[in-house]
């Protein structure tokens, strides 16, 4: 047969598997049932409203370490269920959770630049080996991304880029330049490359001024065919190069 209770505020006849348990009631049971008891518990904390945050806060703050050392155990102990339970709450609160983290970043704009900026000084090689391990493995997305950006950014980009050569150019051709002369030494490849590109450059160059120049030595030659004057001799060593 079917135990049954009445409660005592509803007065509904009803299995005792619908009131909670109580140690100070008759039969261990409670006197009012689980919806009634509910409904009461919800009046409560709508009526407690504030003295119960307060006191909920009173507690926290008293209770702050043991509660984090808690805390801390259980995450511990169930890293699976936490880091459930996490995903869980972020993606309910995505758009709530986005708000938040953007007004903050807002808000720290200056402080967090700072602070990253003293990290990164402190921890250079580390976060460098960091961005580097997380390129290669991102190597198509990121490759992906930057085109799509770019194409769609093209002449904001190319403007961008202009004005800054603009702004810095002595300091950019500088450290080109000083670039190009430690490689020399230091590189006999680049070398060797460089050497024959100029050389190639300069034929090339020069194969389209072969014509005019071989006009202007037989213009420059004197009247026993030696070529003189300060003209003929740059056409000389212009000729000279032309047969390297
Ligand atoms: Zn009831």
């Amino acid at each position: 047969m079917l135990r049954t209770r009445q409660c005592s505020k509803c007065l509904q006849v009803k299995p005792i598997g619908l009131f909670s348990r109580h140690k100070l009631c008759a039969g261990g049971l409670n006197t009012v049932c689980k919806e009634c008891a509910s409904q009461y518990h919800r009046l409560y904390y709508v009526l407690n409203k504030e003295t119960l945050a307060a006191k909920s806060k009173k507690y926290r703050e008293l209770n702050k370490e043991r509660m984090a050392a808690a805390r801390k155990a259980y995450a511990q102990n169930n890293p699976l269920a936490v880091a459930v339970s996490r995903k869980k709450y972020k993606e309910k609160n995505r758009e709530k959770l986005l708000a938040y983290w953007r007004a903050r970043y807002h808000r720290n704009k200056d402080a967090n630049r700072e602070s990253r900026r003293v990290y990164y000084r402190k921890n250079k090689e580390r976060v460098r080996e960091k961005v580097k391990q997380w390129y290669a493995k991102n190597r198509q997305a990121v490759a992906v991304r930057q085109k799509e950006y770019t194409e769609k950014n093209r002449e904001a980009l190319s403007a961008y880029h202009k004005q800054k050569y603009r702004r810095n150019r002595e300091q950019i051709l500088k450290r080109n330049a000083e670039w190009h002369k430690k490689r020399l030494i230091n590189d006999p490849h680049y070398k060797v490359r460089i050497r024959l590109g100029t050389r190639l450059y300069q034929a090339l160059k020069y194969r389209g001024q072969v014509k005019k120049l071989t006009m202007l030595i037989n213009l420059s030659r004197g009247w026993n065919g030696t070529i003189t004057g300060q003209c003929g001799t740059w056409i000389i060593f212009a000729h000279a190069r032309l047969l390297i």
